[in-house]
């Protein structure tokens, strides 16, 4: 028997993930809610009708624990042994059911025989007959006492609304690296495996966080009773971590001589496409983990990003290798881009401090090159380098000023600024990403030293509203204007 089916979950605890559903669930039980229909929805392999089999067996069960089924009175025992005719598992796909399938649940009328309920768990319900269907509506319209139906399902779409809607449904999810990594330890304990972490990450990694794909891995690499790293490396021709961290710390800081590594790589490794799988979920965790301690993940997201649309690309291509090193060279050159726009940024920035020196000059100045700046666009004669500069640095303000609603006050002369050049600046000086995002979400408002800052939803203004950010904008505020400006939030 493979170790999916061995570990397989007979009672609640043991189900690892669908917390919410196993929660819910006990407590109906424990209430005598437990109502006559469900429906246990989406993926494959998330022990949909291994929670069903849980579920028949503790309504059933003559001394249930906890809610959970004990496992060694009759009718427990009877089920896993599969002597249990009051328990009834349809597979709907299969065809050896088609025919007789419809007999079967017309008999749901009659009483159980050594029984409290008579569960019938159906599983891919959506494949039923359409007289299959009907006879089952005729049952759920109205319900026998002792009864109790499970339908599951990969393809809700395709069960029709008359049965749903007699149904509590129940979405079950895909595991989490932390739910799969629980279940793997449980199995390696219980088998006698010895498994190092590298391993563990690995086949988490690798089963894109299904229990089946996990376990199946698991069981593939054990050799000896045990699973180690540099056995994996070597079979299956694995990329050492080291060598992918180095890759990645590469691309990151543009480092040109990738390209000598790509080529020893190719020279070295059997498949250039696992190394670049790896290198995608390396990258990805890698993002996950900076993410979660506000960390600057721009050029992460980037690489991922890329990464994985250069991969897919990949199954089409004549040569797979072209693709993966102008991938390589474009994530390389494509840093040097934004470098050079922030020199430019700079330059603009300079311009603009002129106007901004003393206060007292400010509005004639500022009204004079906003007039220049008008009729620029106006004459469309943008020939004068000190003019097409100005348009350019003002061109925000057309729009922002209409945007944004100037305050009443006469003694105040207000603008909206440009929110670029501040998240442009507070990246340079290592802003949280969060910052940054949150100041996309606000609108700004400047009168004379001081900045308004007006948040569109109270998430954003929630993250700024601390004494780190605050001072960060405003070290960032004093790198473009020289000046300290006060700064109020809303
Ligand atoms: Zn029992």
């Amino acid at each position: 028997m493979s170790l999916y089916l061995k570990y397989r979950p007979h009672d609640f605890d043991n189900l690892e993930g669908q917390d919410f559903i196993k929660t819910t669930l006990k407590q109906a039980i424990k209430d005598n809610k437990t109502v006559w229909a469900y429906l246990f929805c989406w993926p494959r392999w998330t022990w949909k009708t291994s929670t069903a089999r849980i579920f028949a067996k503790t309504i059933n069960c003559e001394n249930s624990k906890e809610w959970n089924p004990c496992l060694t009175c009759w009718i427990c025992t009877d089920f896993l042994d599969d002597r249990l005719i009051d328990i009834i598992e349809i597979d709907a796909a299969s065809h050896t059911w088609v025919d007789n399938i419809r007999d079967i649940i017309e008999k749901a009328q009659f009483s159980p025989t050594r029984t409290k309920y008579k569960v019938y768990i159906v599983d891919e319900v959506h494949m039923l007959s359409k007289w299959a269907f009907n006879a089952l509506l005729k049952i759920l319209e109205e319900p026998p006492k002792h009864v109790k139906f499970i339908l599951a399902t990969t393809e809700v779409d395709k069960v029709p609304e008359t049965i749903l809607s007699r149904c509590q449904r129940y979405d079950f999810k895909q595991g989490t690296p932390e739910n799969i990594k629980n279940r793997l330890t449980y199995i390696a304990k219980h088998e006698n495996i010895h498994i190092d972490q590298q391993s563990l990450d690995y086949i988490i990694r690798n089963s894109r966080w299904w229990f089946r794909n996990a376990i199946s891995l698991f069981e593939q690499l054990i050799v000896d009773s045990k699973i180690d790293f540099e056995t994996i490396v070597k079979t299956l021709w694995l990329t050492n971590t080291d060598l992918i961290e180095n890759f990645l710390n590469k691309l990151i800081s543009k480092d040109k001589s990738i390209v000598d590594d790509f080529e020893n790589i190719l020279e070295s490794w059997k498949n250039i496409k696992l190394f670049f799988k790896d290198l995608i979920f390396f990258a990805r965790d890698l993002m996950i983990k900076k993410l979660k301690q506000w960390e600057n993940i721009n050029n992460l997201i980037d690489i991922v990003d890329k990464l994985s649309d250069t991969y897919s690309k990949t199954k089409n291509s004549l040569d797979e290798n072209t693709v993966f090193l102008v991938w390589i060279v474009k994530i390389v050159s494509s840093y040097i881009q934004p470098q050079n726009n922030t020199i430019h940024t700079e330059e603009k920035i300079e311009t603009k401090q002129v106007f901004y020196t003393t206060p007292e000059v400010k509005v004639e100045k500022i009204t004079q090159t906003q007039e220049t700046s008008f009729k620029a666009t106006q004459n469309n004669t943008p020939n004068d380098d000190l003019l097409s500069d100005a348009s350019d640095i003002f061109g925000w303000w057309e729009e922002e000023i209409e945007s944004f609603p100037k305050t009443t006050s006469e003694n105040t002369t207000s603008t909206s600024f440009n929110k670029d050049t501040l998240v442009a600046e507070l990246k340079k000086i290592w802003a949280k990403a969060a910052t940054t995002m949150s100041l996309r979400w606000a609108d700004f408002l400047i009168n004379w030293n001081s900045l308004t800052i007006k948040f569109k939803t109270n998430f954003a203004l929630k993250t700024i509203n601390n004494n780190e950010s605050i001072t960060l904008i405003q070290e960032g505020l004093k790198n473009i204007w020289r000046e300290d400006l006060k700064i109020e939030l809303r």
